[in-house]
């Protein structure tokens, strides 16, 4: 028994190989776990669950199949997928999931999120973070034709990469003592997320609790995954 989690996969039409990839993982490596948790911006950008753009609805057969097949599928969102709603996780055969989540993975306590919220050296991300993730702004955002969404959303997309280039690699990190805080408020489990594509294994000591801490790689250039089972957790590159 064992379960599989990525993250970051920013699936987009620009990037066909790594559609082929998630489609191969989907077919030939998650089938065997018990459940697959995806832990934000599987999509590159998501516009809304009426977007019928062929990568969408090809990611969410695939992801049904799998679950039809036995394997519980998880969705969270990330910063780019953050209107991701019901319709989408049914078409995935999907459960979406509150970010942060505990869980009890193979009987160790451990706690999901996409990570986002813990780069709090990122005052300016922070405050989008909080306006993009405001219900009242999201039914604003969603009641525009899906091309003009589909427009602001690109030019979201290149704004961000624009400012990426002025900010510090410190940052756009998590920030140690928000990592600190929630491993505290939640009993001092193991956390695993993604977001910041530096795919590690740290060690947090908090008020002497050691903390294992797992950051799931992006697939940008190549997928990749964890594998976790009551032994632990392993690392894996496609
Ligand atoms: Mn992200």
């Amino acid at each position: 028994m064992h379960t599989l989690l990525i993250s970051d996969l920013h699936l987009a039409p620009e990037r066909p190989q790594i559609t082929s990839q998630f489609l191969e993982f989907i077919r030939g490596i998650a089938p065997q776990a018990q459940a697959l948790y995806v832990l934000g911006d599987l999509f590159e950008y998501w516009a809304g669950d009426d977007d019928d753009d062929a990568l969408g609805l090809q990611a969410a057969a695939a992801l049904a199949g799998l679950a039809a097949n036995g394997t519980r599928v998880f969705l969270m969102h990330g910063n780019r997928d953050v209107l991701m709603g019901g319709l989408l996780a049914q078409r995935c055969g999907a459960t979406l999931l509150d970010d942060p989540l505990l869980i009890n993975l193979h009987g160790a306590p451990t706690l999901l999120s996409h990570g986002d919220a813990l780069c709090t050296g990122d005052a300016d991300y922070q405050r989008f973070r909080a306006y993009a993730r405001d219900p009242g702004n999201q039914t604003k955002f969603l009641a525009q034709p899906l091309a003009a969404r589909r427009e602001q959303m690109l030019g979201m997309r290149a704004q961000s990469e624009a400012s990426k280039q002025q900010k510090s690699e410190t940052i756009m990190d998590v920030t140690p003592a928000a990592v600190e805080d929630l491993l505290r408020r939640h009993g001092y489990p193991r956390l695993i997320h993604g977001h910041t594509h530096r795919p590690a294994r740290h060690l947090h000591v908090v008020d002497g609790r050691s903390c294992e801490r797992w950051v799931l790689n992006d697939w940008y250039e190549r997928g990749g995954y964890l594998r976790c089972d009551a032994a632990g957790c392993t690392m894996h590159r496609l």
